[in-house]
């Protein structure tokens, strides 16, 4: 590793992230309902509720993959998302047109801000013609912060890390479900992220794969990085997250350490959702 890339990968800054106010509709169904979440630096927040109740939605606001009728999120105080003025979500129903003016974001900011920000899916989205070296290197040439050679010479050093040194000829078919999830994550490390985002990392896994993923999560996790992740894992919430979430109906129901929400949940449909995952 020449020291151009240790000071590139030495130059992450783990990222706040503001969630405010949040109201997303499809139509006229309410899918969020006043999400408020702030993620301190360094922090892992683990989101948990029944299917249905807005998980992978509120990590797309969070990206920009959707956009909020109402409130907005920010990371590092930059503004991602839209600020609605005025106030008029008490009715209940979707915002129409002359409710406010929008603060849309260009897209070049949406994309920068993007950058910032890595995401892991369910069902892994490798780049299925690439190998897994050139999956990894790939948005760091594209994005211009890294020329072809350096971003090479990273991509190694992230499948090392997540332990696919060896793999790093192979295209994403020839690999294990556990292996491609390790290919994404160290894929959303090479932009050097200051947050990273999780949906379901595990669930489309075999059982007996589910333990190297999250160990490499868990690697993840102690060295500071802020992570958000949306996952049916009690255990493994228990082990690192700082927070727990619980979401239910668009609405946040309770969120506070492990010890508390998974332990010592005070609402009965906390109670309820943990009686059927545990
Ligand atoms: P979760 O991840 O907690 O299972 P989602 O955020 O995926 O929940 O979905 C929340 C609700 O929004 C569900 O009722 C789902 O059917 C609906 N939904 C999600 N995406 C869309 C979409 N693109 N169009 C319409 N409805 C959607
Ligand atoms: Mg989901």
């Amino acid at each position: 590793m020449t020291a151009d890339t240790l000071e590139a990968l030495a130059d992450v800054e783990a990222a706040t992230v503001e969630i405010h106010d949040v109201h997303k509709w499809y139509g006229t169904h309410r899918v969020l309902n006043g999400i408020d979440l702030t993620v301190r630096p360094g922090e892992v927040t683990v989101i948990l509720g029944p299917s249905g109740s807005g998980k992978s939605t509120l990590l797309r606001v969070i990206n920009h993959l959707e956009k909020p009728e109402i409130g907005y999120v920010s990371i590092n105080g930059e503004l991602i998302g839209v600020k609605r003025q005025g106030d008029r979500r008490e009715t209940g129903v979707p915002p129409a047109e002359g409710w406010g003016r929008l603060k849309e974001l260009s897209e070049r900011a949406i994309l920068t801000q993007r950058a910032r920000i890595g995401f892991v899916f369910q069902n892994f989205n490798l780049f299925p013609h690439l190998t897994v070296l050139d999956n990894v290197a790939a948005a760091p040439v594209a994005t211009g912060k890294l020329g072809k050679p350096e971003a090479l010479e990273l991509a190694r050093e992230l499948l090392d890390r997540v332990g696919l040194a060896d793999k790093t000829g192979a295209y994403p078919r020839q690999l294990s479900g556990g292996q491609q999830q390790r290919v994404a994550i160290a894929r959303a490390l090479a932009l050097r992220p200051g947050v990273i985002l999780f949906d379901e990392p595990t669930s489309a896994l075999d059982p007996e794969l589910v333990g190297e993923v999250l160990a490499v999560i868990k690697d993840l996790a102690t060295s500071g990085t802020t992570l958000v992740i949306v996952t049916h894992e009690i255990g493994f919430a228990r082990e690192i997250a700082d927070r727990v979430v619980f979401i239910d109906g668009g609405k946040i129901v309770e969120q506070g350490p492990p010890s508390e929400v998974l332990d010592k949940p005070r609402h009965e449909r906390t109670r309820d959702f943990l009686s059927k995952v545990l």
